[in-house]
């Protein structure tokens, strides 16, 4: 068998070790999915129409999803402070706790931990690089992490009143985005073919820390 199609075959098997059928913990496929998606979600991405978009389904499907969420104190609704006539969608401190004890995708996280950061690090430039080289048209790219995304740009380093400012700035909401958001999903990403530099710098502090 070519090597290519072996690795594509081990692909697609661990893509569905996450799956299963009815619930787990109480809350079905969709509903783990849009309590993972808000757990990562920037403040731009934690929307009910961002949320409907990343899960695929009708806005009236994802405000079910978000009631069902709601009446287990998993999430809560809130003006967002840039724009108040939107409301954010925001995990709780027990949706945060649910997510860390019972994702079903926390085993295939665990699994790929086990491989060492070296190793995590490889495995994901190179599915990075296999996202790179499909077409466009051939994926369902619904939402990434923002250092990788062609809009974001550096600032520099600057202090407000003895206050640090944001290290970042997004060129799409022309808004300011830290260090830490950089790490957080987006669904209005566009993905740069070069490798960020921010990624670079957290990689050798990862391997760092390792050792
Ligand atoms: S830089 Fe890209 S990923 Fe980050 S907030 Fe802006 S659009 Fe979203």
């Amino acid at each position: 068998m070519p090597l290519a199609r072996e690795a594509v075959e081990l692909l697609v098997q661990a893509a569905r070790a996450w799956y299963f059928e009815g619930n787990q913990h109480g809350l079905r496929d969709r509903e783990w999915m849009a309590l993972r998606f808000l757990g990562r979600a920037n403040r731009f991405s934690r929307t009910p129409s961002a949320l409907a978009g990343f899960i695929g389904a009708t806005r009236a499907t994802a405000s079910q999803i978000v009631k069902t969420l709601e009446s287990k104190s998993f999430l809560v609704r809130k003006p967002s402070p840039e724009d108040k006539r939107s409301v954010l969608l925001n995990v709780t401190a027990q949706g945060e706790k649910c997510l860390s004890q019972h994702d079903p995708v926390n085993h295939v996280v665990n699994a790929v931990t086990a491989l060492g950061t070296e190793e995590c690090i490889r495995l994901r430039d190179s599915l990075r690089d296999i996202l790179n080289h499909l077409d466009a048209a051939h994926q369902r790219l619904d939402a990434s992490i923002c250092r990788d995304c062609m809009f974001l740009a550096e600032r520099s380093p600057s202090t407000s009143k003895g206050r640090a400012t944001a290290e970042f700035m997004c060129r799409l909401y022309r808004a300011p985005v830290s260090l830490q958001e950089t790490e957080l999903l987006c669904t209005s990403f566009e993905r740069t073919r070069d490798r960020p530099k921010i990624e670079e710098h957290l990689d050798r502090a990862r391997v760092a820390s390792q050792g």
